[in-house]
């Protein structure tokens, strides 16, 4: 017991040391990635080795390739940092080892997970009485959103859709904004509607639909099953849907409204930034990341749905072992894992930790480092591309062949991080401001370091 606490200490140590580090060591590093590979390589050992030794090995093979995006300077894809307090819970969780499938296998897990669905849908403004399923992200949050919807438009259409599958199903509609995240399609085509069911509607001028458009579509087809993706958070301009209108829209013709909102759906967690996500309590589910811009450990996010018979309808599952042993609806039912981890621990300590006010601090504190590094970056005479509505921003410098070659010297220099996206044909860096501990210094390095690269 002596050696476990040991080696418990000294995993815990090394991540702390790790991100105390974070705000002074290189963002970008190169990795020669055989080495890397060759660290952790070699044929299986056919016997034991020490935990302790396995603990300094795998120190030593996964040093060189560890990517600092949990640090301050760290603008790639959206990608938040870990909350103090929500990463210890996160150890105590593995610590634990609790299985989250049922309030038999941990009480303490399902109970952690109810209490941070009430506040979770406190803060965004989502009904109290939607359902909560904890999943690995917002993909799995798509998903499982898109299968409640499937379920519910074929039911109201006389389908069962859980029990005869799609073969024979009345057709549904999908409508969905042709600036929606990749993985909606990806959850289209594991949900049997296929990627090409998507009837496409067109994005304004900072990518979100255009509502005439969504009119039109709506129109072009007789009433039937049909599920309306929106978006709360375009992935390259931050752009949100206008919700309100979309939804009533949508409902005049019956239809289901997803809305996958992975960080834009915080907007709603500030008084400053919630009219861009106003109405969103219309829609019918919602995909929210934890591990983007609430800053929880990976991997987070949440599934909810205002119709928690449809949630539990199209995700439960039953076993004869289960029966009787589980009671109500929990976590297994409303995610498409049976065994998984309890990451409601995490997510109940992250909420804790920042409060009400917390989270609404640090939905605002990002949107104005995101506007100090546009107004930097256009004073220093580059192109931001778009308007700077929440924690995104798109800048040019000039040619796409061009902003290629500043985005790969940032990468190469280390002092910040941000990767390059295509937005209306062009190429431009994209800045994700996510993270809990950018500061407004960390701003200014980033910009100063930007512009002398660029020249
Ligand atoms: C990131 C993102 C997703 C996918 O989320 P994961 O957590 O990576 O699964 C979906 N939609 C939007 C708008 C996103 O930004």
């Amino acid at each position: 017991m002596e050696d476990l606490s040991r080696l418990f200490r000294l995993a815990a140590e090394h991540a702390a040391d790790y991100r105390r580090s974070l705000r002074d060591r290189p963002v970008g590093v190169p990795v020669d990635r055989t080495a890397l590979a060759e660290g952790f390589g070699g044929p299986l050992p056919a016997g034991p080795t020490a935990p302790k030794r396995v603990l300094a090995d795998l120190l030593a093979a996964a040093g060189p390739g560890l990517v600092a995006s949990a640090g301050p300077r760290y603008f790639g894809f959206v990608v938040g940092g870990a909350l103090p307090a929500a990463t210890a819970a996160d150890i105590l969780a593995a610590g634990w080892d609790q299985l989250a499938t049922n309030a038999v296998t941990s009480p303490a897990a399902v109970a952690a997970e109810a209490a941070a669905g009430v506040w979770l849908k406190d803060l965004l403004g989502i009904p109290s009485a939607a359902s909560v399923g904890f999943v690995t992200g917002c993909q799995a949050a798509n998903t499982v959103g898109l299968a409640a919807a499937r379920q519910h438009v074929l039911a109201d259409a006389g389908w069962d859709v859980e029990r005869r599958g799609l073969p024979g199903a009345p057709p549904i509609r999908v409508i969905a904004g042709e600036e929606r995240h990749a993985t909606i399609d990806r959850s289209l085509r594991l949900l049997g509607l296929g990627a090409d069911v998507v009837e496409p509607v067109a994005a304004g001028p900072n990518g979100a639909i255009d509502l005439g458009c969504l009119r039109d579509v709506l129109r072009a087809k007789p009433t039937g099953p049909t599920i309306v993706c929106l978006q709360a958070g375009n992935v390259n301009t931050g752009a949100c849907d206008q919700l309100r209108e979309a939804c009533d829209l949508a409902r005049r013709h019956g239809a289901w409204v997803h809305v996958d909102g992975a960080f834009g759906l915080w907007a709603a967690a500030s008084p400053d930034t919630r009219p861009l996500v106003d109405g969103l309590d219309l829609a019918d589910s919602w995909a929210c990341d934890g591990h983007k811009w609430l800053n929880l450990p990976y991997d987070s996010a949440f599934a909810f749905c205002a119709r928690p018979e449809a949630h539990a309808a199209a995700m439960s599952y039953s076993a004869a072992y289960l029966v009787g042993s589980g009671g109500a609806s929990a976590g297994a039912d409303l995610t498409a894992e049976s065994s998984r981890r309890a990451r409601g621990f995490a997510v109940w300590a992250g909420l804790r930790e920042l409060g009400r006010d917390g989270v609404a601090a640090l939905v605002d504190r990002c949107c104005a480092l995101a506007r100090r590094f546009a107004e930097g970056l256009a004073a220093a005479g580059f192109d931001v591309a778009n308007e700077v509505v929440l924690n995104q921003v798109l800048v040019g410098f000039g040619d796409d062949a061009r902003t290629e070659r500043v985005v790969a010297a940032v990468q190469a220099d280390g002092t910040c991080w941000a990767g390059g996206t295509t937005w209306r044909g062009r190429r431009l860096m994209r800045i994700s401001v996510s993270n809990a501990t950018t500061t407004e210094e960390d701003v200014d390095r980033s910009v100063a370091a930007i512009t002398r690269l660029a020249a």
